[in-house]
């Protein structure tokens, strides 16, 4: 799981999901989305509603 820092802004800190790019503001939440993702290969749309967006890596 990678941890982003965002300086200056409401939000310090976001855990993404390394497997789909989803990105939440709770550690729990993204360490439940990745092991959802490693297992079923896919997202749950329970898990990713929460999310606060997905992030475009280059
Ligand atoms: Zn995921």
């Amino acid at each position: 799981m990678a941890k982003i820092l965002i300086p200056h802004n409401m939000v310090k800190e976001i855990y993404v999901c390394e497997i789909c790019n989803f990105a939440y503001t709770k550690k729990e939440l993204a360490e439940k989305c990745e092991d959802w993702c490693n297992k079923n290969k896919s997202c749950s749309l329970e898990i990713t509603k929460k999310s606060i967006g997905a992030l475009t890596q280059q």
